[in-house]
């Protein structure tokens, strides 16, 4: 028997005219690549986003076309998440941060129509328009007084304020077929060719709901969010969706994402919640000390990406009262997988038990199954100890890659995460390694991430990398990476005995290398492959 309810299909644009109507005067602030800083409402959104629909109608586009952006956070980039996805187009968001070379192959391989673009990126957009074939159209995302009067680009290059202007925003969100293309993101593709994860109406809207709950990001009208991840990164992390469901303040920090400008921001415009990976916040937690502030409103920050080290996370709570939420996620799935957020019992543990819960990347929301299993596939226990593949499925889990031709990267219908994870028997996720990383000695697995963790909670270390290098007797040994804290006199034998006693004894390190600083990819996330080339034969050459 058929239930009796209606058939709504889950679509992107209901997300904004629900804000429109319920929080239609809620505030969107946004720093902007011009300089200064520009608010405005969600009905000014509403309103602006279906004056893009039309535009985007007279230009052409079609239900299921590609729009590339290449944008900061922004609330012009924001207009952008709703007009395409909202007219049944699909919004393409590219990583500034990505090798030229790299970006031409995602555009061309997306066939996107139009690029629009924020004009710090006019240089990078001029040396890909000479590489690609598929965009004739480009949309400097600014006003007709900052268009750049030269430029390199032989296709046409539009304004986005004309576009606004010269169209009417009296616009109808089309009713789509919930399971038709949103949004579509390339992972950052730190080994082969980026991948195309193509996220449907229904898979974005069934992950804003999870990921607002409180024991995920925890989002609600009270708030004001800044999201510091970017826009082109997994739709920051899904928070512009989310913003409009629950009706939450946006800030949105535009290019400038250092200490001293966050820090401003967050306080000027009281933001309660940001979210980032785990490197910007580094920058801001350094402003702050130096200049000995204080954050008045901001009482929660989401940390993923990379792992949070427990140093960062007991920084934020005894310096600053500001809770961390240490989340686990990847392009593939939308992003949001687990959040570290705390059971009733584990509130009264002690400090230092509760951050060796809070090093783990937290408990699946609903949604999303996981499992681990071991070499052959057979499921390991939640037990807190064995270690294995993460596999997971769910509605927001992506089944295959875009233009991979039906060819599918799932195991048994699961989705092979490629980290390696214990779960404990509270259902917390702890990731040990990405499988690419594992450090492999004398035939067992050393945890790359549990000893970065260690290592990071001495006071003079700045940043802790630890990666596999050869080793004639052991196949790998663990080599560690520091980059000091600067004047510090911290030498290689003060690191081994700190982590003595804190790790087991045959993970310690064979050696350690101070060095200046660690290569950081398009994601924010330590390059270990890049070290690896770099430093793994440490051992055979020492
Ligand atoms: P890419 O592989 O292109 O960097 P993502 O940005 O989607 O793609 O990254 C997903 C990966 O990032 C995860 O599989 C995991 O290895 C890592 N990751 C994400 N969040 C965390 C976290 N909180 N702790 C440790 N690793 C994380």
């Amino acid at each position: 028997m058929q239930g009796l309810m209606m058939q709504q299909p889950l679509l992107v644009a209901s997300l904004l005219t629900h804000a429109e109507r319920h929080h239609g005067g809620q505030e969107i602030v946004s720093r902007r690549v011009e300089g200064d800083i520009h608010r405005y409402s969600y009905r000014d959104l509403a309103q602006r986003a279906r004056g893009m629909a039309n535009a985007l109608a007279a230009l052409g586009i079609e239900q299921g076309e590609r729009v590339g952006t290449l944008a900061w956070n922004g609330y012009r980039h924001m207009e952008l998440y709703f007009a395409v996805s909202g007219s049944g187009a699909v919004l393409h968001t590219l990583n500034p941060r990505l090798h030229v070379d790299q970006l031409a192959y995602i555009i061309e391989h997306a066939q996107d129509r139009i690029v629009f673009f924020d004009l710090t990126f006019l240089p990078l957009i001029e040396s890909v328009a000479s590489r690609v074939k598929s965009p004739k159209i480009f949309v400097a995302m600014t006003d007709r007084a900052h268009m750049p009067t030269t430029h390199g680009l032989s296709s046409m290059l539009m304004c986005y304020e004309d576009l606004i202007d010269l169209h009417h925003d009296v616009f109808e969100w089309p009713l789509l077929d919930e399971n038709s293309a949103s949004s579509l993101c390339y992972t950052s593709g730190t080994t082969g060719n980026p991948k195309g994860v193509l996220y449907s109406h229904r898979s974005t809207v069934l992950h804003t709901y999870a990921a607002a709950l409180p024991d995920s990001l925890n989002c609600s009208a009270r708030d004001a969010i800044l999201p510091v991840v970017p826009m082109f990164h997994v739709n920051a992390w899904g928070l512009p969706y989310i913003a409009c469901m629950v009706g939450a303040k946006l800030v949105f920090p535009g290019p400038a994402l250092d200490g001293k400008s966050l820090y401003e921001l967050i306080e000027a415009e009281q933001v309660t919640l940001s979210a980032g990976v785990p490197t910007v916040w580094q920058g801001l937690l350094a402003h702050v000390d130096a200049i000995k502030g204080a954050f008045s409103h901001m009482r929660r920050t989401i940390v993923g990406g990379a792992a949070c080290p427990t140093a960062m996370t007991a920084a934020f709570r005894e310096s600053h009262r500001v809770e961390v939420l240490h989340a686990w996620g990847m392009t593939e799935l939308s992003p949001v997988g687990t959040v570290c957020s705390l059971k009733a019992h584990q509130l009264s543990l002690p400090v230092s038990e509760r951050y060796a819960v809070q090093a783990k990347q937290g408990r699946g929301v609903f949604g999303i199954d996981m499992k681990i299993v071991d070499a052959d596939g057979n499921a390991l226990p939640w037990d807190g100890i064995a270690a294995g593949d993460l596999l997971v499925r769910g509605p927001w889990v992506a089944r295959e890659y875009f233009g991979s031709e039906g060819q599918s990267p799932l195991r048994d219908g699961w989705f092979p995460t490629g980290d390696i994870a214990r779960i404990d028997a509270d259902g917390f996720m702890q990731i040990t390694d990405r499988s690419k990383d594992v450090i492999k000695s004398g035939g067992e697995w050393i945890s790359s991430t549990d000893i970065e963790n260690v290592a990071c909670l001495h006071p003079d270390v700045t940043t802790a990398v630890c990666i596999a290098a050869r080793h004639a007797k052991w196949d790998e040994r663990p080599l560690l990476l520091i980059v000091k804290k600067p004047g510090s006199g911290l030498d290689a034998n003060g690191v081994l005995a700190f982590l003595d006693g804190r790790i087991a004894r045959w993970w310690k390190p064979d050696a350690v290398v101070f060095v200046d600083t660690v290569p950081i990819g398009a994601t924010g996330k330590v390059l270990k492959n890049q070290l690896r080339d770099q430093f793994g034969d440490y051992y055979l050459t020492a």
